[in-house]
């Protein structure tokens, strides 16, 4: 007898989520089946459903990548992981581990790499099939439900963070305070740098200057780019895009400081301008960030098993995918949606 499990799948792109009863998959050599606590429901899940992205996943696929759970059965030859463990299965869900980028701790930019409910299933399910080696380790003392957003969300703008190259003391612009967002501007905390958070609703920089950050710019008011410049004293060492927005991204460059690094990590479909002599002539750094490595996620995860980064969550059973999808696409969502299992 086979056993089935509750799914939301993508059937077309642009078209609602589908509620289904699929059958549980069984680990094959090297695989391990985990059953779903809790899944984050990143902006990204609503880019793939709606195939925004040159790199299409194949039909009909179940999103989710920010999936926490219970590995529950092992496939032949897996020894690095145990039956009872928590795992995250993440974005990265594997690479190859033998090219020069895998060998180079940049996993994840393998060209063999496959992406967690992209072109593999994810967590909008009750069971996930993951790899070990890729595989999130969540430290004991983590909720679930608290770890979920750290594993794309926060190890993405801790990393982001990271490329930007900032220093303590030094300002960090932050255009996005949503999911990504307000975990970027606790790490950012954490890091000793200084925030200037910038987004188009006053309710996101409100919780901004909660968790800390040094100055807001509400984007849609006056001209941003002198506002974050005048806050800043001239413009962020570091910039950390993660607007689903095109606007955010001209406007992100502009509030780069001389020699300063901005960081592309949102992901709207589409291209922007850069306004070359800008910056040719202000040494500026334009620089791409993708996901994190496994260091950069047990790091993530340190910051938060610490206390020192907390997601705000608010939990939803899957059955209320389409509506927080509905909500994500408005900029309905405060922080991030988690799914919690226990109330599928
Ligand atoms: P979200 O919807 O939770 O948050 C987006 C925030 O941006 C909201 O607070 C919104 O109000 C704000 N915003 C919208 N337009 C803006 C503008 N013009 N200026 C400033 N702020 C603006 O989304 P999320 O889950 O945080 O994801 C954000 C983006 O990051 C998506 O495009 C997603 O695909 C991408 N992403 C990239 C990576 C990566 O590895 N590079 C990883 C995860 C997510
Ligand atoms: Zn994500
Ligand atoms: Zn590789």
């Amino acid at each position: 007898m086979t056993l089935q499990m509750l799914a939301a799948v993508v059937e077309q792109f642009g078209q609602p989520l589908v509620l289904k009863r699929c059958d549980i998959p069984t680990p094959g050599p090297g695989q391990i089946l985990v059953r779903t606590e809790a899944c984050g429901v990143c902006h990204t899940d609503l880019h793939a459903a709606r195939g925004d992205w040159p790199l299409k996943p194949g039909l009909p696929f179940i999103p989710g990548h920010e999936g926490i759970g219970i590995v529950t059965a092992l496939g032949a030859g897996v020894t690095s992981v145990k039956e009872g463990e928590r795992v995250g299965v993440p974005w990265l869900y594997s690479a190859c581990g033998h090219c020069e980028y895998c060998l180079s701790a940049w996993e994840t930019v393998c060209a063999q790499a496959q992406f967690g409910g992209y072109t593999k299933n994810g967590g909008f399910a009750e069971y996930i099939l993951a790899d070990p080696n890729y595989v999130a380790h969540i430290p004991h003392g983590l909720d679930p439900r608290e770890a979920a957003p750290i594993i794309c969300a926060g190890v993405t703008t801790y990393k982001g963070i990271k490329e930007t190259e900032a220093r303590p003391g030094q300002w960090i612009v932050i255009s996005g305070v949503g999911g990504l967002g307000h975990l970027a501007v606790q790490y950012a905390k954490a890091m000793g740098l200084r925030v200037c958070a910038v987004d188009i609703d006053d309710r996101k920089l409100a919780h901004a200057t909660r968790l800390g950050a040094d100055a807001v710019v509400n984007a849609k008011k006056g001209d941003p780019v002198e506002a974050a410049k005048e806050a800043t004293g001239g413009g962020g060492h570091g910039v950390l895009i993660t607007a689903p927005s095109l606007s955010a991204f001209n406007q992100g460059v502009a509030m780069t400081r001389k020699h300063g690094t901005c960081v592309l990590v949102g992901l709207p479909p589409g291209e922007f301008p850069v306004p070359l002599f800008d910056v040719v002539a202000n040494c500026i750094t334009v620089r791409g960030s993708f996901v994190g490595t496994r260091q950069d996620m047990a790091e993530a995860l340190t910051f938060a098993a610490q206390g020192k980064v907390k997601a705000d969550i608010e939990l939803q059973p899957l059955s209320a995918i389409n509506q927080i999808f509905e909500r994500l696409e408005h900029g309905d969502v405060p922080s991030r949606v988690v799914i919690d299992f226990s109330a599928v």
